[in-house]
């Protein structure tokens, strides 16, 4: 079940501060607490849903296509389009999953061979 008090979820409420990259009522972008990269930027659909498998099943064609093409147009703002990026949702214990709100990271802004 999905949990209210995870730390994404306080973000969306604002109860706790984020760096912003792009926020609109469905979605949030904002940069990573701990970058593993120049730029790595967290982007999140704010309705209540764990992981990739949650937001597929639980949310319209609709939504998943605004999600993602949210995350294409930030990507060509930044111009890692042309530079290249690496986009990683992790889900479940194998991946070590932090934190239980579904996220995708978007890593760029230097050349990742040094990430596995
Ligand atoms: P996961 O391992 O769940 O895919 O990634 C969670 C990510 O959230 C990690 O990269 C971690 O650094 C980031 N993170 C955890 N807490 C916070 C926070 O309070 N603010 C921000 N901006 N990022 C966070």
């Amino acid at each position: 079940m999905y949990d209210n008090n995870n730390i994404f979820a306080k973000i969306i409420r604002k109860e706790i501060p984020c760096d912003l990259v792009y926020e609109d009522e469905q979605t949030l972008f904002f940069y990573d607490i701990n970058p593993q990269a120049k730029i790595h930027i967290l982007g999140i659909p704010k309705k209540n849903v764990e992981n990739f498998n949650d937001f597929i099943e639980k949310c319209d064609p609709s939504e998943v296509f605004y999600f993602f093409d949210k995350a294409r147009e930030i990507i060509c703002n930044l111009d890692l389009n042309k530079t290249g990026f690496r986009l990683i949702t992790n889900q479940g214990d194998d991946s070590n999953q932090e934190v239980p709100h579904f996220h995708i990271h978007i890593l760029g802004g230097e050349n990742l061979s040094g990430l596995r």
